[in-house]
């Protein structure tokens, strides 16, 4: 789950992470009373949406004045961000942070992330921070240091140290660094995040460090131990229909190709889309309802695929074991009844009660094409989009 950096950097104070001053504000009128309480200019005004890259989308811009402050917060919100990490679509900006600017002498890079390779939290730190990480990583990888450090280990000095010389921080900037580092840390594992990225981290002109910019990801799965952070999510950044699927527990993920499938297992999902994809059809989703889902849930999963407007037909493969066929095709039927097919489904079927749910299926006089096999319900499909 993301988060924005307003959120992020006032969970960083409670840390003592050092961050600029500022606050969020979801009006012009609330922009200028959070810049009149900064008490100087000049200020950053800043979208807050949940991607990176909005400096050089025109999403970040600093006043020096309160007339400028009102007019690029009149500016900003409600503009559609484009940047490198929204898509072409972009994102409605509807919040902004207003922060003290800040006298910058180097822009430096930092993250925290787990490495599932090597069961670590690995560090990485840059002195080419900024906002073209993306090209120092691919064409300069040897800029960037990289830590592992053992979470039942624990960090340790010698590895701050480690990042701090290889920052080239000046002597002076070393000590506040060093507990910067300490106290993300330990904000990182606290609150199970898988992200933690702070770009650019600052070294001001009195040796000062502090954190500009805040990327946080937590670990979904571990979300039920951190009720305060479930209040955090921001479902206006989301997907609409994936929120509405995860209200059923519903493994669903939009993608932009225009077949639809309901399938059940995660790797029968992705099989399927393997195999729609090689017939010559991409997929719209990825829609896995489980081992065991009810046929509600089955209906709900039919409901939803079917509100997206790219999905020009469904493919429908369910392997019946734990979900028994008769069940899935009760809930396709109930779901075509209520919300009505007009495009067209294809259905592979195979497993327990398997005639059954054909007969239910070939009973309730649906406009559905039954396919014999997997690469015969591909075909279908195909041939149903072209
Ligand atoms: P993004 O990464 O989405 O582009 P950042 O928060 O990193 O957004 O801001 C982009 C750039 O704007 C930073 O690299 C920095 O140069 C400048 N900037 C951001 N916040 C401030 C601030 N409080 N004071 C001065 N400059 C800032
Ligand atoms: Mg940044």
């Amino acid at each position: 789950m993301k988060i924005h950096e307003y959120q992020a950097k006032t969970l960083f104070r409670q840390y003592n992470v050092p961050v600029p001053e500022g606050k969020a504000a979801f009006s012009v009128e609330e922009a200028g009373q959070v810049a009149s309480g900064l008490g100087g200019f000049p200020v950053v005004v800043k979208a807050q949406i949940h991607a990176g890259g909005r400096g050089k989308g025109g999403g970040v811009k600093l006043a020096h004045s309160m007339e400028e402050v009102k007019s690029l917060a009149d500016e900003i919100l409600g503009m559609t961000l484009v940047t490198h990490q929204t898509g072409p679509e972009g994102r409605l900006v509807q919040k902004l942070l207003i922060e003290a600017g800040q006298k910058i002498e180097k822009e430096l890079y930092l993250s925290l992330l787990v490495d599932r390779a090597t069961a670590t939290v690995v560090i990485m730190a840059s002195r080419d921070g900024g906002m073209d990480i993306e090209e120092v990583a691919e064409k300069t990888p040897e800029r960037i240091i990289k830590v592992h450090v053992n979470p039942l280990m624990g960090l340790s000095g010698y590895q701050i140290r480690q990042v701090g010389f290889g920052l080239k921080l000046p002597s002076a900037a070393m000590k506040k660094f060093s507990g910067l580092l300490s106290n993300l840390y330990k904000f990182f594992v606290a609150n199970d995040c898988s992200l933690v990225e702070i770009n650019p981290l600052i070294l001001t002109a009195d040796d000062d460090v502090l954190a500009l910019d805040a990327k946080v990801d937590f670990d979904s799965n571990a979300l039920f131990r951190h009720k305060d952070l479930l209040e955090l999510r921001d479902l206006d950044e989301e997907n609409p229909l994936e929120v509405e699927a995860s209200k059923y527990n519903l493994n669903y993920i939009n993608l932009d190709g225009n077949v639809g499938n309901i399938v059940n297992g995660a790797g029968l999902a992705m099989a399927t889309m393997d195999i729609i994809k090689n017939a010559g059809a991409t997929p719209a989703n990825f829609m896995d309802v489980g081992g065991g889902a009810s046929s509600e849930q089955v209906e709900n999963a039919f409901r939803i695929i079917l509100a997206d407007e790219k999905v020009k037909a469904v493919l429908i493969n369910i392997f019946g074991g734990i979900l028994r066929c008769d069940i899935f095709a009760q809930g396709v039927v109930d779901a075509a009844k209520k919300t009505g097919i007009n495009i067209p489904v294809v259905v592979r079927m195979e497993g327990t009660n398997v005639d059954t749910g054909k007969k239910i299926l070939a009973d309730a006089g649906l406009n559905l094409t039954s396919a014999v096999d997997l690469s015969d319900a591909a075909q279908k499909i195909a041939e149903a989009v072209k």
